[in-house]
């Protein structure tokens, strides 16, 4: 009876002494002993699997668990590819059955070869400076489609000048000049918006819609919409044009400023 308790007792401390086995020589030695004090082989660090799982998990697109196992060329290749998100799905297949993979067999397979800190560091870093080259080529292009966007909203503005001038223009062929100082047509809201300036006509009817310089710099910033009789341009105030039907040309003209990509098919 006493004996099997000192047996127990024994035993019970041996358990809740931490220890490792060395990798080399086997002998039990402190888990966080880097070098064996028995044989004085280093020891290898061995993989967190939830460290590899949450690398894999999170940052395994970028290929940051490769890293982590010291499969640099891999993960090299993860994050060159990252954009396809190919790794990213291969990563996934690799979180699943890294899932499903002891520890034991894991410790087996992956050595630690670097700091998961330092790794998501890196990764993260990677990850911003590739979303930064795609967002130098893609911000352009996002630019471009709102300046035009704003530009057609000088387009709309001008539409009501435009139906005024032909308004007038079937009363009887008169001075068509128009600006927020002296208009003879009156009933147009010539007020300047965010991105238009200003909003103006000239004698013969021709409609001059200046951008506000926050959107194009002048002199880059004006466009003109011209009046057409039978296709010609056309002068309004001339009495002869009277009573023929008035159409318009949008842009397409030497008078006009704003570069080309910046306008509607209509007006190129
Ligand atoms: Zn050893």
């Amino acid at each position: 009876m006493q004996t099997d308790l000192g047996a127990d007792t024994v035993s019970q401390q041996t358990s809740a002494i931490p220890h490792k086995a060395c990798n080399t020589c086997g002998a039990l030695i402190h888990p966080a002993a880097e070098i064996c004090p028995k044989c004085g082989v280093r020891q290898r660090t061995p993989v967190s699997k939830p460290v590899l799982l949450l690398l894999t998990f999170f940052l395994g697109g970028l290929g940051a668990h490769k890293f982590y196992t010291g499969r640099h060329w891999q993960g090299i290749l993860y994050l060159v590819f990252c954009w396809t998100y190919i790794p990213g799905l291969v990563a996934l297949v690799e979180f699943i059955i890294y899932c499903f993979t002891s520890s034991e067999r894991l410790n087996e397979k992956y050595t630690a070869k670097g700091s998961a800190v330092v790794i998501i560091v890196i990764a993260i870093v990677a990850f911003i400076f590739i979303v930064g080259v795609l967002a130098a080529i893609a911000l352009p292009a996002y630019q471009d489609y709102t300046k035009k966007a704003k530009a057609s909203e000088g387009i709309i503005m001008a539409g009501a000048l435009r139906a005024r001038i032909v308004e007038s223009f079937i009363e009887r062929p008169q001075d068509m000049s128009c600006s927020s100082l002296t208009c003879n047509l009156g009933g147009v809201d010539l007020n300047p918006t965010k991105y238009v300036k200003r909003l103006s006509s000239d004698r013969s009817g021709v409609i001059y819609v200046e951008y506000d310089e926050q959107l194009f710099a002048a002199p880059k910033n004006v466009l003109t919409i011209t009046p057409l009789i039978d296709g010609q341009v056309a002068d309004l105030s001339n009495p002869i044009a009277a009573g023929k039907d008035v159409s318009w040309k949008c842009g397409q003209s030497a008078s006009t400023t704003v570069p080309v990509k910046y306008l509607p098919g209509s007006c190129r």
